[in-house]
């Protein structure tokens, strides 16, 4: 049994393009990654993180922290009941880098402002996840119900035959499936994984009008992109076990207002979407948290989205997420607070 544990430590692994790490990259503050670096879909690598993870959960274990404890934004105390075992119930799954979005926010900074770096990955070769699946398959690492996090670059964008395997590994290993997507190309892949497996597809439009889109996403897709969604949505109806969600990342003094949110969700209301879910830029978060002002201003605009959605009839569900969703939820009234009541 584990005293005290986080979480991901125990039951999340995350192959990012050059990194296998227990948790988002979000997570890890500054150059700080003790897991494994330059990696590049070596098998045996898998047995060294198991050891480096081992002495993390140590340290905890005798009360201390371990180093990328250190400024973490996400640590999740693990249940009473955990054991240290290699059972996996999250596969995050980022070992590309290439897509034809080009969004303000990128989650790998070198997509932000310098051009010459996101060309650079959207030619990058990526190491190949399937051998490693496979292999963590074979060991019994796996467990039944195991998410598999499809986020980096674009999956619609792997190479051919890609994203139809891992969808297939999934239905087969009985787990569940998000697809992070930009929406810009369709993909009959993740049209059959609506149709028929446990599957969420997440895509972040994060603006109602073209002009605003076209500023965050650098990329002239507005129209192709509602039009996939409309599709996707259409073909998720009749599987109860999967969903469209839309999600919108509130970037200062771009999307910040009414006019652009009212928008949105009469773009919502077009397409059927029946699932909203509300973030902040986090960058801008970590630099104003402690700021009133700002935090005022998250908290109207974050109920003015609650309020309007609950006009809606037959409304979509909405909800927050991110790394600083419990302060997100913190600023959010009582009468939509969710998350431990309706809708969570
Ligand atoms: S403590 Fe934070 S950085 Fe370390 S594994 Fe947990 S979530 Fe990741
Ligand atoms: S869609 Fe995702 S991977 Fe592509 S540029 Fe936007 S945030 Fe980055």
């Amino acid at each position: 049994m584990v005293n005290k544990c986080c979480e991901f430590m125990l039951h999340q692994i995350a192959f990012y393009k050059d990194t296998i790490r227990p948790c988002c990259s979000f997570s890890i503050q500054g150059d700080i990654t003790p897991f494994i670096n330059n990696y590049n879909g070596e098998i045996n690598e898998i047995k060294n993180y198991l050891e480096k993870r081992q002495n993390f959960i140590k340290i905890f274990q005798d009360g201390g922290k371990p180093e990328c404890y250190n400024g973490c934004t996400t640590y999740q105390e693990c249940k009473d009941n955990d054991e240290i075992s290699f059972k996996l119930n999250n596969i995050i799954i980022s070992n590309h880098t290439k897509c034809s979005c080009n969004c303000m926010y990128c989650e790998q900074a070198e997509f932000g402002q310098n051009k010459k770096l996101k060309t650079y990955l959207n030619t990058r070769i990526p190491y190949d996840i399937k051998p490693i699946l496979l292999h963590l398959r074979a060991n019994n690492y796996i467990e039944e119900n195991c998410r598999y996090i499809i986020c980096g670059g674009e999956c619609s964008e792997y190479p051919k035959g890609e994203l139809e395997w891992l969808i297939y590994f999934c239905m087969h290993t009985k787990g569940n499936l998000l697809l992070l997507s930009s929406g810009i190309n369709y993909s009959n892949a993740i049209e059959k994984a609506l149709k028929s497996s446990e599957s969420i597809l997440k895509i972040s439009v994060d603006s109602g009008t073209k002009p605003t889109y076209e500023r965050i996403k650098r990329v002239k897709a507005y129209d192709r992109v509602w039009k996939n969604i409309k599709n996707y949505i259409k073909s998720s109806e009749n599987n109860s076990k999967s969903r469209v969600e839309l999600k919108y990342i509130l970037l200062k003094d771009i999307n910040d207002n009414k006019n652009e949110i009212d928008k949105f969700l009469k773009k919502c209301e077009d397409v059927n979407c029946r699932f909203i879910i509300l973030d902040v830029e986090h960058q801008y978060i970590k630099a104003n948290k402690y700021n009133e002002t700002a935090k005022k201003e998250i908290s109207e605009l974050l109920n003015y989205f609650f309020s309007e959605v609950s006009k809606y009839p037959n409304h979509p569900f909405i909800s927050l997420e991110g790394v600083e969703e419990d302060w997100l939820w913190s600023l959010v009234d009582d009468k939509y607070n969710y998350k431990n009541g309706k809708q969570k």
